[in-house]
């Protein structure tokens, strides 16, 4: 098949969603997406084309579009993400969200971001609250490159701590708020074998058991490392808000609740500490 030599050709000959290829072509040709509706008449380089052909060629062998473009738009804002990284949900706002909630009467917060990935959680809560004072950890000392890269690319001020959950350099500091998004699949779940997981990292996805161990580490640890009144917010699968609620009972925090996701499901739980 002969190269295509305008951009409406190229489209039309791509096997990929529109949207896609437009991503695409617009990481090739350094323009914003209505300039490809312009100028979808204009004669294309051949050098550009060929370079399109290889970012479809990943794209086609199942490679996540956010990886292929190394970066993906999280509560309005563009971060950075690389395989070592989870990449950004939409679902997850809802924890920023829940946050920033718990938070809001709060005065120069100090908040505490467990298995931060990207940064997103952190950076955002950082970047909504000026004056909160946000710690980010992660065991994965990759992870907290991308973070901290995240953070000085949007101008927010973070600290970074390395190591497994509680277990880094946090001595015996309290916070106002903990927040987490741990990894909470099922080791055993099809899913981890389709689509876009198949290239995020396993550790950021499933805690290799039942989905609910990092979840039972992080709730269990919460209550020595918050404030009086801190909050604990965790999201979850789409199965565990029952699970995840009685787990914060049973560790003593009150106003137990789960809020739901723009699919109706319940997909962060959050509890404070009285
Ligand atoms: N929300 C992700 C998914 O279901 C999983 C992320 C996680 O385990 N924290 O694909």
């Amino acid at each position: 098949m002969s190269a295509p030599t305008t951009l409406r050709a190229a489209l039309a000959a791509s096997p990929l969603p529109r949207l896609e290829a437009h991503l695409l072509w617009q990481r090739v040709l350094d323009v914003p997406r209505a300039w490809l509706i312009a100028h979808d008449a204009d004669p294309l380089d051949p050098a550009r084309v060929a370079a399109y052909q290889a970012l479809e060629a990943r794209r086609l062998a199942g490679e996540p579009i956010a990886y292929i473009l190394g970066g993906r738009e999280f509560f309005g804002r563009d971060f950075q993400v690389s395989p070592a990284v989870l990449i950004p949900r939409p679902d997850t706002e809802l924890l920023v969200e829940c946050g920033l909630r718990a938070i809001q009467a709060v005065r120069a917060p100090r908040v505490l971001d467990l298995g931060t990935g990207s940064g997103i959680v952190a950076v955002t809560l950082a970047l909504e609250r000026p004056d909160a004072c946000v710690r980010a950890t992660d065991l994965s000392a990759e992870a907290l490159d991308v973070a901290r890269k995240n953070a000085r690319a949007l101008g927010a001020q973070l600290w970074f701590s390395h190591g497994n959950w509680y277990d880094t350099e946090l001595g015996s500091a309290r916070f106002d708020l903990i927040v987490s998004n741990p990894p909470y699949i099922d080791a055993q779940d099809a899913h981890l074998g389709l689509g876009d997981l198949r290239f995020e990292p396993p550790g950021a996805l499933t805690d290799g058991a039942d989905g609910l161990q990092a979840l039972r580490d992080i709730v269990q640890g919460a209550p020595d490392h918050l404030s009086p009144g801190g909050a604990l917010c965790v999201e979850h699968g789409w199965d565990q808000a029952a699970a995840v609620r009685s787990l914060f009972l049973s560790r003593g925090f009150a106003d137990v609740a789960s809020e739901r996701d723009l699919s109706g499901i319940e997909r962060v739980t959050r509890g404070v500490l009285k």
